[in-house]
């Protein structure tokens, strides 16, 4: 059975690299009815913290991406680490390093003014002796394994050195605790970050001295900006713009929907044979071929991100987009019925739920502009103060309750053709909103309502 892991530390805010990483692990998980894991790597006691690994759990149930089964604590693990090291420390395979950890600061210090690998070939093995830490043996073989995205990989383990496997019994390391635990859970794919390839080779000559069968691997492109250095914080945030941000949290609290985010990821370093962009989950599943995953660095590009957002947002009916949008509109505490119409008039527009504040703004607060902005090209201010009246009359006949998109078009539309659309709606347009852009007129008062657009057009005139 094909059987994957998403194995996250809980040492930091999930990252969207490692949310991409959970997705193509999923993908692939269900495209051949296998099993998709979760492992939390919480054996690092000080970086380790609860806050981390409910991020990490919250956003992948997000997301969607449901595991299978119980979550694998790692820590919880650690009797059958200890079995698995007095193994091989009493079969010979590891030893206990004497060396003080001075000693190996100075070795490897040296190793980096000469510029030499940084390794410890241990001349002072202790078979039995407790105390300092325990490595692994090399063997200065040859390693050789086939990863699926980058074909034949060989490493020469003399350049490994004695890798250490713990700190002590009941301390495991990650290269020795994650190939235990994915013999343990029967792993058939590992698939993982570019920035594991060079632990591969480890995890494999530990596999070995334990006799585990090698599972497949599969490392992916890191993801870059658009600079191509690797995504990081001084990227920016989601919220202030689309140049990336790295924790999952800051793109859901930015407005985007999990679908979107979704889509995006599995854009990055993957692609499907045509030229789609738009999928959702169970698309992906059924397309998602790691064959198909580039070695290349893959380059985040926060306008696609919004694109594929705004495409997925589209597609929401408006009183569910109202419920996205309500949080960032509460300095305004707007009622259901308003919300539902403001999701209805910015729908299209929208990249991300928290622009909403922003393009909204002229609702809730009366707009500020220079009576020259109500002048259509070459329009006489009496000729526009005339228009505004005109609208004004014909306004003040339709009742409250009917007044909506239909009823102040038909009303005023006729009358635009003739007198020319520009000189009647430009100015009627900038009176609702103060701005050279926003949605139409029409859809505008049904937003504001009679009394306020009355009011507002009233303003305008005034100011003529
Ligand atoms: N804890 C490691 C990480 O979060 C796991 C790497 C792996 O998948 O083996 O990067």
């Amino acid at each position: 059975m094909i059987k994957t892991r998403i194995a996250p530390s809980p040492t930091g805010y999930m990252h969207i690299g490692n949310a991409r990483t959970a997705l193509f692990n999923y993908l692939f998980a269900k495209k051949y009815h296998g099993e998709f894991l979760l492992r939390i790597e919480n054996t690092d006691l000080e970086r380790s913290k609860k806050e981390y690994e409910l991020d990490i759990l919250g956003n992948l149930k997000w997301l969607g991406l449901n595991w299978d089964g119980e979550i694998i604590y790692q820590r919880e693990r650690s009797p059958v680490h200890r079995e698995y090291l007095e193994k091989l420390l009493g079969e010979g395979k590891a030893f206990y390093c004497r060396h003080s950890a001075e000693e190996l600061a100075g070795e490897q210090k040296e190793q980096q003014t000469n510029k030499t690998v940084l390794k410890h070939n241990c001349d002072h093995k202790d078979k039995s002796l407790a105390g300092g830490v325990i490595r692994l043996k090399n063997q200065n073989k040859k390693i050789v394994f086939n990863d699926i995205i980058r074909g034949e990989v060989t490493f020469d383990s003399e350049l490994l050195g004695d890798i250490v496997l713990a700190k002590n019994l009941n301390t495991p390391l990650y290269n020795f605790a994650a190939a235990a635990d994915d013999h343990d859970t029967e792993i058939s794919h590992v698939i993982r970050g570019e920035d594991h390839l060079s632990n591969t080779p480890k995890q494999i000559l530990i596999q070995e001295a334990l006799g585990f069968k090698r599972p497949d691997y599969a490392h992916v492109p890191l993801i870059l900006a658009k600079d191509r250095s690797k995504l990081s914080k001084r990227h920016g945030s989601p919220r202030l713009g689309v140049a990336g941000g790295t924790a999952v949290t800051e793109y859901k609290n930015a407005g985007y929907l999990p679908q979107a985010l979704v889509n995006f990821m599995a854009l990055l370093g993957w692609h499907p044979a045509d030229n789609r962009e738009i999928f959702g989950l169970e698309d992906l599943i059924k397309e998602f071929d790691l064959a198909r995953v580039q070695k290349a660095g893959a380059v985040f590009d926060g306008t696609k991100l919004d694109s594929i957002n705004n495409y997925h947002i589209k597609q929401l009916v408006p009183a569910e987009l109202a419920q996205y949008l309500k949080p960032y509109l509460n300095d305004h505490s707007p009622s259901d019925e308003q919300i539902i119409k403001i999701a209805h008039l910015f729908q299209d527009r929208l990249n991300k739920f928290s622009e909403i504040a922003q393009l909204s703004a002229f609702i809730f607060n009366q707009p500020e502009y220079d009576s020259k902005m109500l002048l259509w090209k070459g329009a006489s201010p009496e000729k526009t103060k005339n228009n505004l009246e005109t609208i004004l009359m014909i306004l003040e006949k339709l009742s409250g309750d009917s007044f909506d998109i239909d009823s102040t078009a038909t009303e005023i539309m006729p009358l635009a053709n003739k007198t020319g659309r520009g000189e009647m709606l430009w100015p009627l347009r900038v009176a609702l909103t103060g701005l050279e852009k926003s949605p139409g007129p029409f859809e505008i008062m049904e937003v504001l309502g009679r009394e306020e657009s009355i009011n507002r057009i009233k303003k305008a005139a005034g100011k003529l």
